[in-house]
């Protein structure tokens, strides 16, 4: 996998549509993200890192997507329970 870092203005980034990431959907959503949608961040660094712009400068981040309420269910479904 290539990954390519871009910087791009906060502005020009709210007024992108933001598509679910979950391969062949095409469900998406501009300005506010709506109830049901999530956000879907992975990143590697040797500790947890709480402070997210902390983790968006230093960490090493692998995808920083949404997914609509259908993915985000179907995701969860995979997953181990949280307790
Ligand atoms: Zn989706």
């Amino acid at each position: 996998m290539t990954a390519r870092t871009m910087r791009i203005p906060i502005e020009d980034l709210d007024a992108m549509p933001r598509g679910c990431a979950w391969q062949g959907c095409t469900a998406h959503y501009q300005g506010d993200m709506p109830t049901g949608w999530v956000s879907l961040t992975t990143y590697w660094s040797p500790q947890p890192i709480l402070d997210w712009k902390e983790m968006m400068r230093s960490a090493h981040v692998y995808r920083d997507a949404v997914l609509c309420p259908d993915h985000n269910r179907q995701l969860e479904n995979l997953l181990k329970a949280l307790r």
